[in-house]
């Protein structure tokens, strides 16, 4: 089945300067980029992106985290990916969730570390199910930003004040 998986490279990634590494170990997928951009992750995003965490005790750390607090970077990579299989194949490269038990042939693996505090700092994301995968592109992308129309979209009028280059 074709489907759509939302990536993010955390702020550690950035930091450590593993762009590069990472969408190169994401290339062996196969799989289709159809959407990409640099984001400030707000506190209101965060929390959406993870409201089912909400009940952790590191919850507050996870926000700080992907706000990039933790790194002196406040910016994340979020990214689409697109094609069969999309979900499972690139779950598959990123590892498991905790880095110490992540394949070390995986991305977290490779890359990831537990803080003293004990936050999983695994580098990337990805979106765990068809479910999840359509609440978070909808969360991180509009339709617009993507070059395939993945789920439905309308057209709706609006008068809005927007930046444009002066
Ligand atoms: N996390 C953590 N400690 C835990 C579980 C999760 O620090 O015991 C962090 C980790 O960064 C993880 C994120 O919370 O990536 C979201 O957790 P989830 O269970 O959704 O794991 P994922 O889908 O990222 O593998
Ligand atoms: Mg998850």
């Amino acid at each position: 089945m074709v489907e759509q998986t939302l990536v993010i490279i955390k702020p550690d990634g950035l930091k450590k300067s593993l762009t590069g590494n990472i969408l190169t170990r994401l290339s062996e997928t196969k799989l289709e980029i159809i959407g990409a951009k640099i984001v400030r992750v707000s506190r209101e995003l965060a929390e959406k992106h993870y409201a089912h965490m909400r009940d952790k005790p590191f919850f507050e750390d996870l926000i700080k985290y992907i706000q990039g607090e933790f790194h002196g970077r406040r910016k994340v990579m979020a990214l689409v990916y697109w094609g069969e299989e999309a979900i499972r194949k690139v779950r598959e490269i990123c590892g498991a969730t905790n880095p110490e038990e992540a394949d070390p042939t995986t991305i977290r693996g490779a890359y990831g570390r537990i803080t003293t505090k004990g936050v999983y700092e695994n580098v990337i994301h990805a979106s765990r199910d068809n479910q999840e995968a359509e609440r978070e592109i909808k969360l991180w992308f509009s339709p617009e930003e993507l070059i395939v129309e993945v789920y439905p979209t309308k057209v709706v009028e609006e008068k809005v004040k927007k930046k444009v280059w002066a």
